[in-house]
């Protein structure tokens, strides 16, 4: 009899793993809650999904163990992605930061997964709900909503709890426990920030304002845009440096990290001595910020020229470090990924195997790998992917 397998979940890595097996000859059904398949690419980078990065290493991941990931992009790399996407035609640009995006849409990276899947063996199961695992004689039984579904091999697939709304469960990580394989706390990760009153009403004018920073804590820093939305703080910079951020820990801001102080802000400050200071760093800065910042009593509302060495010196720290203490995150509402997940202690990292039961995988978000924002999501979802059909088709 052939080996019959089972993927959970639809989506990046489930797809992917799929095809892969499904083209040699395996008996592959893939199962997935909704209603459609690849749900979280489509809504992806603005729904031109940015699928890898030009450069990757474990350094863009988060993870108890930061080598677990390595062998895995290794073997799977971007420029291998990218030469599947080239041999389906898909355009696609780079917009910074190595990120590579469709030029279309994301629909684009969704029916590459499904035609591989359909140049192979790969059956669909849509709207199925898994619910539970027994193992029996070294198979499994997959009880869903659907059925019970018997397999020779499960591939867990399922992602992590960010956007509830698109169907995400905590499946893949009740399935790790039966099999009594830890699961790292799981957390909302690259999701914005949310601040306290009344720091929030002082910055609420400035919903919609984005500008360049440098944010950072004790461990790391970030140079990408700052967005100031209802709700706090948002953009890139904030999403990166919420995945290493502790509750309650101060993050520091740096509003003109390309403004050196000896060169650049004192040569601005000497050309407007007779202007306030509202009106000279309004040259540089978002009007709306610095009234912000005023209200807050971090800036003094003089002139230029009122200002010392030593009080010019101030003004430049107060701007370029402004301190502020998140009140929380959005938590998984709005998170792009969850940290956490099924500890990278009990798989192997080369094929993704649970040590403790043999047949048993588990691929993509659902491990605790979490990357950057920037497709290094996508990318260890296809490594994973690669890894795990690998060692099953050797
Ligand atoms: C808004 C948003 C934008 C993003 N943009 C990017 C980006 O541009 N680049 C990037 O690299 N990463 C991005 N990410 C992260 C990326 O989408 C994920 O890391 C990636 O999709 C993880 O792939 P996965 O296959 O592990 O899980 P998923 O793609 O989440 O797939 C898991 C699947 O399992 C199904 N499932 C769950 N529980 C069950 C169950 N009990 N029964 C049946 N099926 C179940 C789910 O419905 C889902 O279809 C983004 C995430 C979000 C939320």
């Amino acid at each position: 009899m052939q080996t019959r397998i089972t993927i959970i979940g639809a989506g990046a890595a489930g797809l992917f793993c799929a095809g892969l097996l499904g083209q040699k000859g395996y008996e592959v059904t893939i199962v997935d809650n909704g209603k459609k398949v690849g749900r979280k690419i489509l809504m992806s980078g603005g729904g031109k999904c940015n699928f890898t990065n030009l450069d990757i290493s474990s350094g863009n991941y988060l993870s108890q163990n930061p080598h677990f990931c390595k062998s895995a992009l290794k073997r799977f790399t971007q420029w291998d992605f990218l030469q599947l996407v080239n041999q389906h035609n898909i355009a696609y640009h780079e917009k910074g930061h190595g990120q590579l995006f469709c030029d279309n849409s994301a629909q684009d990276i969704v029916d590459m997964l499904v035609n591989e899947c359909q140049k192979g063996t790969v059956k669909f199961k849509l709207q199925t709900q898994v619910e539970n695992i027994e193992s029996y004689n070294q198979q499994f039984k997959l009880y869903t909503s659907q059925g019970v579904i018997d397999s020779d091999k499960v591939i867990v697939a399922t992602g992590g709890l960010s956007m509830p709304a698109l169907g995400m469960t905590s499946i893949g990580y009740k399935i790790a426990e039966k099999f009594s394989i830890p699961v790292v706390p799981v957390k909302a990760g690259l999701v914005p920030f949310t601040l306290h009153k009344p720091l929030l009403d002082f910055l609420a004018t400035l919903s919609g304002v984005a500008l360049p920073v440098e944010v950072s804590n004790t461990r790391i820093s970030f140079k990408e845009n700052l967005l100031f939305t209802h709700r706090g703080l948002s953009g890139p910079a904030i999403l990166q440096i919420s995945s290493y951020w502790q509750a309650g820990e101060p993050i520091n801001i740096n509003l003109l990290p390309d403004f050196q102080f000896d060169s650049q802000f004192q040569q601005l400050l000497e050309k407007n001595r007779n202007q306030t200071i509202k009106n000279c760093l309004a040259q540089i800065l978002p009007k709306r910020l610095i009234e912000a910042l005023m209200q807050l009593n971090l800036l003094a509302d003089t002139t230029v020229k009122q200002l010392n060495h030593k009080q010019q010196q101030q003004l430049y720290n107060t701007i370029t470090q402004w301190t502020v203490v998140p009140n929380g995150t959005e938590g998984y509402r709005t998170a792009e990924v969850t940290l956490g997940g099924v500890s990278t202690e009990a798989l192997s990292s080369k094929t993704m195997q649970a040590k403790a039961q043999s047949n048993l995988y588990f691929i993509g978000e659902v491990i605790d790998v979490a990357g950057w924002l920037g497709g290094y999501n996508f990318q260890w979802a296809w490594s994973s992917a690669f890894a795990c059909a690998e060692a099953i088709t050797a």
